[in-house]
């Protein structure tokens, strides 16, 4: 099963990529890139136009520049994010081939990337594997520490 921040980032990723292609800015006009339209928030309050006249687009300037940066920024902040998440993922982690208890032609053992031989009929957990082993060789429990912090920025957990 997925986890929630990998489920949350690939449906992030769909929407962004069914965003109109181009940088989006803010001006008083739409902007035709490649003949498509670009929709751009009208906001800036041009000095006259040619009669002489204010032209107020309407929209508060913040709000535009808000939205424009949410639209050039959203993209790459969850391909940022899926590129945490993806260095941060799980692995399983298993019981000694020592002290797990089976008769020896009762299981099956391997070795580990660390050179320990472990038992694969005894998963005890998951680690992260970016976070695992640290440089005292102990291993984190996944969800580590960099994908609660992201989980719960998300959420607004404060946990
Ligand atoms: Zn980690
Ligand atoms: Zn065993």
């Amino acid at each position: 099963m997925k986890d929630f921040l990998s489920t949350l980032l690939d449906d992030l990723e769909q929407k962004a990529a069914g965003l109109p292609p181009g940088d989006w800015t803010t001006a008083c006009r739409p902007i035709f890139p490649e003949g498509r339209e670009v929709w751009v928030p009208n906001v800036i309050r041009t000095p006259s136009t040619s009669s002489g006249q204010d032209l107020d687009c309407g929209l508060d300037v913040a709000l535009a520049e808000g939205l424009v940066a949410a639209r050039n920024h959203f993209p790459p902040m969850v391909a940022a994010l899926k590129a945490v998440r993806a260095l941060h993922r799980p692995i399983d982690v298993f019981e000694l081939a020592s002290s797990c208890g089976h008769p020896p032609e009762k299981h099956t053992i391997f070795e580990a990337s660390d050179g320990e031989w472990c038992c694969a009929d005894s998963l005890t957990g998951r680690a992260c594997e970016e976070c695992s082993p640290d440089e005292g060789g102990e291993h984190h429990d996944w969800p580590c520490r960099t994908v609660l912090a992201v989980e719960n920025a998300w959420t607004g957990d404060p946990s």
